[in-house]
């Protein structure tokens, strides 16, 4: 499937996209809903660089505590089928 590598490489996060969490905190690794994070910090930093979007973490389970301004590569679409 070197095609579907390629778009998930290219594609962008969407306001609660299932994602998979695979950066430093490997304790937190798992499945959450993806919103835009709405702290200071990432907003200005995207106003600066529009490519560097960040991300909070919400467990869709409730059971892990949320986790905020997540980088881009930290983070890929769990689901491939849609
Ligand atoms: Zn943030």
């Amino acid at each position: 499937m070197g095609e579907d590598t390629l778009f998930r490489t290219l594609d962008l996060i969407e306001p609660g996209d299932l994602v998979r969490y695979h950066g430093s905190l490997t304790n937190a690794h798992g499945l959450y809903l993806a919103q835009p994070c709405p702290c200071e910090v990432c907003s200005l930093r995207l106003r600066i660089t529009a490519t560097d979007a960040r991300y909070v973490l919400l467990d869709p389970w409730g059971e892990v505590a949320s986790q905020q301004c997540v980088r881009r590569q930290s983070i890929t679409h769990s689901t491939t089928c849609n």
